[in-house]
């Protein structure tokens, strides 16, 4: 057994950190309070130099212009970019990989999934809806078929991240014939602009997130728009959480929380027992988080430990957050430490993509009815 992580998977976690603490952390105090975001130059400006330093979409098959690191370099780059209060930026960044695309048709790749690869154009995530968010199997955002080109969409969507920004939506819609709980989604390619696709609102919340309120009235989208199978889509929305769960939110947490863990220790006001158990617990979820990455990227079913990962990393996260502000006292409060805009903007964590009260329901019901391993050694093969 080798616990080492590839070589080029380390390098391309050091080459990001290092670029992370040149480019990334000098510009923190740019960030307005309310929003986490840069200007659009400024963004325009960190893409070309990840580019130039070739540390543009490492995690992307190398079939679709990637250097094919998988889920471990996306976990090795995300990690990295944890190190900066500027990691909500992650998505624009080269690091998060159009995974839902990958199953797409070839005229879907050549209009969606390339463009969004070389960071030309950008997607947003339509599932969550009033009324079934948790239990995304009752959506009912509705998809009727209007002849044999075309469906009509008419319903609501609330929480879509960047959907005022987005250059296309992917979203779950319900197709009548298949219809039943969790039965009868399909995925549906939906473009900026399309008439009857409508931001409603943007939903301000305690860190820089603002995501929106859409409304679909009569939007009428091609048939060549879907994604996969029709009435098929449940299955594709579950690719997109395991990664989610494994590979976006837990590795910026841990290095967010690494950095907060570092400043209290390089500022002496770590207690030491408890910074060391903090060490020790932080060693522990990235030991977890590798793994799961790791058999991510040997195709095994990764659902159990996505759920684990998602729990185990975001809440420690916070939990480190808070309790380096805590130390420092009302220093750590203020926006002149980074642990103000952290505590806010990760906070979404635990409950963006599956909460982590769902997280522990489905490792239970794992255990519960066989489909998962008690022992993470076990079924590894
Ligand atoms: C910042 C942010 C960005 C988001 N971005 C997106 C996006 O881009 N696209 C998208 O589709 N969605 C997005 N969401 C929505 C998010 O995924 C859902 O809000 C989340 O999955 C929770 O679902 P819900 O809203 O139905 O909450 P609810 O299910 O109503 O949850 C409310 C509380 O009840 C608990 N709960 C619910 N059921 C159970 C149960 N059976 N047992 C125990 N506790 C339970 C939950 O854990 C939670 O604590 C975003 C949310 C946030 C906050």
């Amino acid at each position: 057994m080798d616990f080492r992580l590839p070589q080029e998977v380390r390098d391309a976690g050091a080459r990001m950190r290092a670029f992370v603490e040149r480019e990334m952390v000098p510009r923190e105090a740019e960030l307005p309070p309310f929003t986490n975001t840069l200007s659009p130059a400024v963004i325009a400006g960190l893409v070309r130099q990840l580019r130039a330093e070739g540390l543009w979409a490492l995690a992307v098959p190398r079939a679709y212009g990637g250097a094919g690191l998988g889920f471990l370099g996306m976990c090795a780059l995300r990690e990295a970019l944890g190190h900066t209060t500027l990691c909500s930026l992650a998505r624009l960044l080269g690091t998060e990989p159009p995974i839902l695309l990958y199953g797409a048709s070839e005229e879907q790749k050549r209009r969606f999934l390339l463009p969004t690869i070389r960071g030309e154009r950008y997607g947003c995530f339509s599932l969550t809806e009033p009324d079934a968010g948790s239990d995304a199997g009752a959506i009912r955002l509705s998809a009727e078929p209007d002849g044999l080109d075309h469906y009509v969409l008419n319903g609501s969507k609330i929480f879509t991240s960047h959907a005022d920004e987005a250059d296309y939506a992917l979203v779950f819609g319900v197709t009548p014939e298949h219809a039943g709980h969790g039965r009868g989604i399909t995925l549906f390619l939906v473009e900026h602009g399309t008439p009857g696709f409508e931001v409603v609102r943007q939903i301000d919340s305690m860190g820089g997130d603002r995501p929106s309120e859409v409304r679909f009235t009569d939007c009428r989208v091609p048939a060549a728009g879907v994604v996969g199978t029709i009435g098929d889509a449940f299955g594709l929305a579950q690719r997109w959480f395991a990664c989610d769960r494994i590979a976006l939110q837990p590795p910026i947490a841990l290095g967010a929380a690494a950095r907060c863990l570092a400043l209290g220790r390089a500022e002496g006001v770590a207690p030491t027992a408890e910074a060391r158990e903090l060490d020790m617990e932080l060693d522990a979820a990235r030991l977890m988080l590798y793994h799961a990455a790791w058999k991510a990227d040997q195709d095994m079913d990764v659902r159990h430990e996505a759920s684990m990962v998602k729990t185990a990393a975001t809440t420690l996260g916070l939990r480190v957050i808070d309790r380096v502000l805590q130390w420092f006292g009302p220093a750590g409060y203020g926006r002149d430490l980074p642990m103000e805009r952290y505590y806010r903007d990760l906070r979404r964590f635990p409950i963006a993509a599956g909460t982590v009260e769902i997280q522990q329901f489905i490792v239970a019901r794992g255990l519960l009815r066989g489909y998962a391993p008690l022992n993470c050694l076990e079924g590894a093969d």
